[in-house]
């Protein structure tokens, strides 16, 4: 398996360090609800995820929640709330998000959120300091940019290019422009915490260092994010991360997803034009918005059009469609073989996650189960492995949307009511009747079991 890494500028063979590969992704500043920006990168690290597990891989993730920080602060004295309120409601309506998206959350995950560890984050800062990487002013303290003499090699920019850059906003505190502060001073009215350099709170990308370092050790596998967060913040995270352990590589594989573009723009809170997860939601499923994003390459920008939506809708739906079609052949005689498509889709995914590709040989594969159902061959095998790899790997949920010719939710509904039906029937023991409607539900293609602990509904077809 080749991955491209964003430090080395190409694609690397994969070479996890244990028998855990280590993933850190930085999560979102919950001060607003998430938009399709963070759908691309969420559902491409779950991909990421899923693919590893599914090649036998563990994994241990750690994604922060940067629940603190000047834009929810701002947003709070707005509305007039605590700002640990408007980080909490945004921090639940982005969980809802991704539950709805069908992004993976395991157990042995871990969300920390930066409130939570001040303590770990004081302790980098101060071994920061005593090791001459930073310094305190006015009550803040700032990291020594000229002490990491690598640094800009993850943003492949020279510091002269950079201080250029910087020097424009740029603190009469600081020793020099380039210098970026790990503990921000506290100011009237804000949140602060103790500290040894005063009141105060932790600047965003120390949390960073002090998340990873606390829940996956000095190196990790696996960090990635978005394009926009390479510079400054990743590349202050190395900075960070390598002059406090002192070991080198902090990360093995930098991975970047490209970003999510408007009518040609990024797609960021600052041009206005944003589409909340949602929003799609309300219009698209979540299987038709992950067809959306895994239909083009991660570290490629992605536009946002009703129009790619659509077409992402029809082939989920045909995916879906495909996948419960009936065998006629009940398993008889010639059968499809989808192993050369199966292949073809770890070949893809070997190649840096090419999704694009993968989604592809799953489309044909799709496409020739339905020809092969037409001249009467056995499709049911092929079937299994067209769900295994779309829900699996990609993390299609694949549900179909109608069940003998009926819509989904309609006949669960149905199905529901006549149960209940039943059970009065019973409980009057109208045992007549209430075998009349067991028989009206087996035409349903459900068959009913009663228990002591109640009635067992069982789906003889796959919903
Ligand atoms: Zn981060």
């Amino acid at each position: 398996m080749r991955i491209y890494s964003t430090l080395s500028g190409k694609k690397e063979e994969f070479a996890p360090q244990g028998d855990e590969v280590r993933i850190y992704v930085c999560g979102v500043t919950p001060y607003s609800d998430a938009h399709i920006g963070h759908a691309m990168s969420y559902v491409i690290f779950d991909v990421i995820r899923r693919y590893l597990r599914y090649k036998k891989y563990k994994v241990k993730y750690v994604q922060n929640v940067t629940d603190i920080d000047d834009k929810i602060i701002d947003r709070a004295n707005k509305l007039g709330i605590p700002p640990a309120e408007l980080a909490g409601k945004y921090t639940k309506s982005y969980d809802e998000d991704m539950e709805a998206l069908n992004i993976v959350r395991t157990e042995t995950d871990v969300y920390p959120k930066a409130t939570e560890e001040i303590p770990k984050i004081i302790e980098v800062v101060q071994g920061l300091i005593d090791k001459g990487h930073a310094y305190p002013a006015g009550g803040s303290v700032y990291f020594r940019v000229r002490s990491a003499p690598d640094y800009g090699k993850l943003s492949h920019r020279s510091l002269e290019a950079m201080r250029a850059a910087e020097c424009a906003i740029g603190s009469q505190e600081k020793e020099d422009a380039m210098d970026f502060v790990l503990w921000k001073a506290t100011k009237p009215g804000e949140p602060f915490w103790e500290s040894p350099w005063g009141q105060g709170r932790p600047g965003w990308h120390i949390e960073c260092s002090a998340m990873s370092l606390k829940y996956l050790g000095d190196t990790l596998d696996i960090h990635g994010g978005g394009q926009d967060l390479i510079f400054p913040h990743h590349e202050n995270e190395i900075a960070q991360s390598e002059s406090f352990t002192g070991v080198k590589p902090f990360v093995k594989y930098w991975l970047h997803n490209g970003l999510v573009q408007l009518g040609g723009d990024k797609m960021s809170k600052s041009l206005g034009n944003l589409i909340t997860i949602k929003q799609a939601l309300e219009k698209y499923s979540a299987d038709a918005i992950r067809v959306f994003i895994l239909n083009s390459h991660y570290r490629s920008p992605l536009t946002y059009s009703e129009e790619g939506l659509e077409a992402a809708k029809q082939g989920a739906d045909k995916l879906a469609s495909t996948a419960f079609r009936d065998d006629s052949t009940g398993g008889k005689g010639e059968a499809l073989d989808a192993e050369p498509y199966r292949k073809r889709f770890i070949e893809a995914m070997d190649d840096d996650f090419n999704t694009a590709q993968a989604i592809g040989a799953l489309f044909e594969l799709a496409r020739d189960i339905n020809r092969a159902a037409d001249a009467g061959v056995s499709i049911a095998k092929a079937q299994g492995i067209l769900l295994s790899l779309g829900q699996e790997v990609l993390g299609l949920k694949l549900e179909t949307t109608e069940f003998m010719g009926e819509p989904v939710p309609e006949i669960e509904q149905k199905v529901n009511r006549l149960v209940e039906e039943r059970l009065g029937l019973r409980n009057a023991k109208q045992w007549q009747e209430a075998d009349k409607i067991r028989a009206e539900l087996a035409e349903l293609g459900v068959t009913l079991e009663d228990t002591p602990e109640g009635t067992i509904i069982r789906w003889e077809r796959k919903r």
